[in-house]
């Protein structure tokens, strides 16, 4: 069992100061292979003490000073990055060979491109050549990071890194359900010599740390991703101190397919959102698909989700591995059966274990059909390996279902068409929209409309949320 009860203050690991275990569990066996310790408000108070004290000297540090220690962190992440991909596989279930190609290559391409936007990002702005007044941005300060388990290094990566590149200094509160990667990290980081205080690591649930993180009054701003519901809490606590808040959150995202799609646009749509089981906040979970070709895309859809493997994290291969934990198993379970009773057809999957498994949080990849869209699987965001499928016949209807909810985050769209393409992505209500597969490239802003929150992160936009803009007048 991996000893990780001390946290990372102002350069050191240290105690914590109560005593309070929690086991992480592996979900490919439902065994603790670790033991972290939910910190106590003493233990966020000593951060924060740690990281407004590193604030007054890191904020005056100059951009290339930045650059290099990010360099330097970057270059000890590609070596490590085995021990990153086999900590996720275990903490959170991703196969190995997934955690390799996807969850740590995301930390190192945020690195990289962070390090260019960095490079050439203007912190002093002329505001106009007959004005005497200059504008500069600023770090905020002190920032509380909260990230969820689904992409743990990716959503650590995308605000550790900006928050160092812009000159805040930091408290990171990972996932108490997946805290190994980030405390490899944080190791990461110690190795990279930053100065002590600038990064603090506290382990806790959200109740605890989360909270005292969200309210204290010397923390000048939040970013958190995780589910609506905490992000409403959160915003609700942080409101006393009017710190910034910034909200990655859930998503129920639409694949529309077109009959005039590409050939193999629902085979890539359920691979997508069978992908890390269905624990993506953009997944594509409802698929809309034009009533020309709604039998044939059936046939298709459960087709491929038969073909899909599963199996346990550390083995490699092409295979989805298990959803997160027992709260998230239960969850999903419940949200099969719910489909069932409101009379969705089950086509593919189910609530039973896969055949070749008998422990472990594993879900069959599930397929609906027949779906509505005022259907509970429609409109809660599941997060495991199941997609809804509906059916449409017109451009306006397929527009008017996938708008229809509260989310906004990532909608899918498959057409030839390239005209229509356009003219369907500028009407879709979200911060994403992929047409025909393309992922986004590094550097583009990822976020979300309505309550999928309101930071966008990623690129100069990921910068600017760590940034104040000051006016100065008077300048020449
Ligand atoms: P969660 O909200 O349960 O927990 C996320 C983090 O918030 C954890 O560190 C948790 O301890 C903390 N937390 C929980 N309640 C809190 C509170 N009241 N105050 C402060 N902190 C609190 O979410 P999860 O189950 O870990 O992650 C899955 C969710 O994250 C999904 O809804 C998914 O869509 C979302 N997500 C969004 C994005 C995005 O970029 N929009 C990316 C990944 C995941």
């Amino acid at each position: 069992m991996l000893d990780k009860r001390n946290f990372y203050i102002d350069g050191k690991w240290i105690t914590p100061s109560k005593q309070n275990d929690l086991k992480v569990i592996n979900p490919s066996n439902e065994e603790a292979f670790a033991v972290i310790s939910l910190g106590s408000k003493e233990d966020t108070d000593s951060a924060v003490k740690a990281a407004k004290k590193a604030f007054i000297k890191w904020k005056e540090t100059s951009k290339e000073e930045r650059i290099d220690l990010l360099e330097k962190l970057l270059t000890i992440y590609k070596k490590r990055s085995n021990e990153m991909s086999k900590v996720i596989s275990m903490e959170m279930g991703s196969p190995i060979d997934y955690s390799s190609s996807t969850h740590t290559t995301s930390g190192q391409s945020h690195l990289e491109d962070f390090i260019l936007r960095l490079k050439k990002f203007n912190f002093e702005v002329h505001f106009d050549s007959k004005s005497n007044n200059h504008v500069r941005y600023e770090p905020i300060g002190v920032c509380g990071l909260i990230t969820p388990w689904n992409w743990p290094i990716n959503q650590i990566a995308l605000k550790v890194i900006p928050a160092f590149a812009t000159g805040c200094t930091m408290i990171l509160k990972p996932s108490e359900v997946a805290p190994i990667s980030a405390m490899l990290f944080a190791e990461m980081i110690d190795e990279a010599g930053f100065p002590a205080g600038v990064f603090n690591l506290i382990n806790g649930d959200g109740d605890g740390v989360g909270t005292d993180i969200s309210g204290h009054p010397d923390i000048d701003m939040v970013s958190f991703t995780g589910s609506t519901r905490a992000g409403k809490l959160i915003s609700k606590n942080a409101a006393n101190t009017i710190k910034r808040v910034c909200l990655e959150l859930g998503g129920k995202g639409g694949n529309i397919v077109f009959d005039d799609s590409y050939p193999n646009a629902v085979r890539d749509g359920i691979k997508n959102v069978m992908s890390n089981s269905g624990q993506s906040c953009d997944a594509p979970t409802r698929m809309l698909v034009q009533k020309s070709i709604y039998e044939r895309a059936i046939k298709e859809a459960v087709d491929e989700a038969n073909k899909i493997k599963v199996d346990i994290a550390l083995k490699k291969g092409d295979h989805i591995g298990p959803v997160v934990s027992k709260v998230q198993y239960d969850k999903i379970i419940n949200l099969i059966k719910s489909g069932i009773n409101e009379g969705a057809t089950l086509s593919a999957g189910g609530p039973e274990l896969p055949d070749n498994l008998n422990k472990g949080y594993f879900i069959k990849p599930t397929i609906f059909t027949n779906v509505t869209n005022d259907m509970k699987i429609a409109k809660k965001e599941i997060f495991g390996p199941v997609l809804s499928i509906i059916s449409f016949e017109t451009e306006e209807q397929a527009i008017k279902i996938t708008n229809d909810t509260e989310y906004g985050l990532g909608n899918y769209l498959q057409t030839e068409d390239k005209e229509k393409a356009k003219r369907v992505a500028k009407k879709l209500r979200s911060g994403v929209v992929y047409i025909n597969g393309q992922g986004m490239d590094p550097g583009t802003p990822f976020g979300g409309y309505r309550q999928s929150g309101n930071g966008r992160e990623g690129g100069i936009w990921g910068l600017e949320e760590y940034l104040e803009v000051k006016t100065i007048t008077g300048w020449k």
